[in-house]
């Protein structure tokens, strides 16, 4: 009991010291959270009373922090403050919730009693929590056993394996959301007496992973799922069924979310019937945050600036886009691993930058990555295996190449010098397929590459810098 209330007594003190030494526990992360404030974003059928009950809270105090009165109406898509999870303070180490995950998982990993790790974070109801949730965990932590040196990607499962230890529970005792994560030379400890995580999954599901936790708007979300038995699995999030691609018990889906998409906490069910008959359903709140987008003012003059008063010029322009842009083949072309970067050129304006044209008005954002800073001709390579479904010429979008990699991820290319292959073409990743060009509505020699999963627009640059699965 000594060794519990030291615990506590620490993280206390670090909570309210400041400055915080930056050093931190590999898997935890010191970030100033001082703005992480759980929102609650107001889904069909849900009351103040019911939203209330999810996160533990009473009902007034639901109501005082958001300023409603006894007869106020909630309405779908509003957005509340939950004020409970206003907690997490400056300074604080923090572990992060995984789908399926709950604190009974963090407060094994960081061997403290449920009960403290709760009082700590002043959570009412801890079974309420949602996927992508910071928790502030003891900064000094996992106190482990021996520790082991990850050699290679193998090392890992030949450790686990040999003390007799799941490698995603090996994975999990270190912070790491999944034993592919872990890098070579990274230093692991044993976890010698930590249970593996309790089987919070209905039945029939034996895991579920989303990555990265918490989503952020304009990103893709890789969701893994293992059952036991082979069957159907059905995917909600975002009002959206989402299409799932199953191999026997295995079952994987992308999930992206549209760049205007609000920061808050949104369910994610999962539906599973197996072939036995056997069904399950997992519901769990996940956590979306803002995704950091810088802000740009764009002042058009001539040619450009009419358009601009047209909007309807370039309105074939973008359905075609659209179109061209979005379907779903079950078939993968793209390898595992992470995308190649399509050209040499550095990023010059990044995805998601909300834009105001000639107004103060944001309500656009910049739909791809502008690679630039290299001169016309310089090649430009498709960045994973796909099938080229159209090339041509736009107005604004000058020469373009679409390439479908399946299972509902497209990346365009545009504002190009040459086109090098023809609709119909496989490329491999790696191929060149172009060159780097002015063409079109463009200021300067660059690549806009632009990307769609199942239609929504999203950030290419996360494909090269992390694997979906
Ligand atoms: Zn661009």
């Amino acid at each position: 009991m000594h060794r519990h209330a030291w615990l506590v007594l620490t993280v206390l003190t670090l909570l309210l010291s400041a400055p915080y030494p930056a050093a931190a526990q590999e898997g935890t992360n010191n970030r100033d959270t001082r703005s992480a404030v759980t929102v609650h974003v107001v889904q069909d059928g849900e009351t103040v009373t019911s939203i209330a009950a999810r996160y533990g809270l009473g009902v007034e105090t639901l109501r005082r922090a958001n300023a409603l009165g006894a007869y106020d109406i909630i309405t779908v898509g509003q957005r509340l403050i939950i004020p409970a999870a206003d907690r997490i303070e400056a300074g604080a180490a923090t572990a992060t919730v995984g789908l399926g995950g709950s604190l009974d998982q963090i407060a094994a990993r960081y061997r403290i009693p449920v009960e403290d790790l709760a009082r700590l974070n002043r959570i009412a109801n801890p079974a309420g929590l949602p996927a992508g949730q910071e928790v502030a965990v003891p900064a000094a932590t996992p106190a482990g056993g021996p520790l082991v040196r990850v050699v290679d990607s193998l090392s890992l499962w030949r450790v686990a394996l040999a003390h007799n230890i799941s490698p995603t529970v090996l994975a999990l005792a270190n912070g790491v959301e999944h034993p592919a994560l872990i890098a070579p030379g990274r230093l692991l400890s044993l976890p010698r007496d930590v249970e593996a995580p309790d089987d919070v999954m209905a039945a029939p599901l034996a895991s579920v992973l989303l990555h990265p936790l918490p989503l952020q708007p304009g990103r893709t979300g890789g969701l893994r799922v293992e059952t036991r038995e082979p069957g159907t699995l059905t995917v909600t999030f975002l009002d959206s069924d989402w299409p799932v691609v199953s191999e026997g018990t295995q079952h994987r889906a992308l999930l992206p979310v549209d760049r205007w998409t609000d920061p808050g906490v949104y369910p994610l069910t999962l539906t599973f019937t197996g072939e036995s008959g056997t069904s399950a359903t997992l519901t769990q709140m996940v956590s979306i945050v803002d995704g950091g987008y810088p802000r740009e003012v764009i002042r058009l003059t001539g040619a450009a600036a009419e358009t601009l008063a047209n909007p309807a010029d370039e309105a074939g322009e973008i359905a075609y886009v659209e179109r061209t842009m979005s379907g779903f083949s079950e078939e993968r072309h793209f390898a595992e691993g992470p995308f190649l970067l399509p050209t040499a050129g550095v990023l010059a304006s990044g995805f998601g930058t909300e834009r105001a044209y000639n107004s103060d008005v944001f309500d656009r954002y910049h739909t791809g990555a502008d690679l630039g800073g290299a001169p016309i001709g310089t090649p430009i390579y498709a960045p994973a295996d796909g099938v080229v479904v159209d090339t041509g010429l736009l107005d604004a979008r000058g020469y373009i190449t679409i390439i479908d990699h399946g299972w509902g991820v497209y990346t365009g290319y545009w504002h190009q010098s040459a086109i090098f292959v023809r609709p119909g073409d496989t490329v491999t990743a790696g191929q060149q397929i172009g060159t780097i060009g002015n063409t079109g509505r463009s200021t300067a020699p660059h690549l806009h590459w632009e990307m769609r999963v199942h239609g929504v627009v999203v950030d290419p640059m996360q494909w090269v810098r992390e694997e979906m699965p």
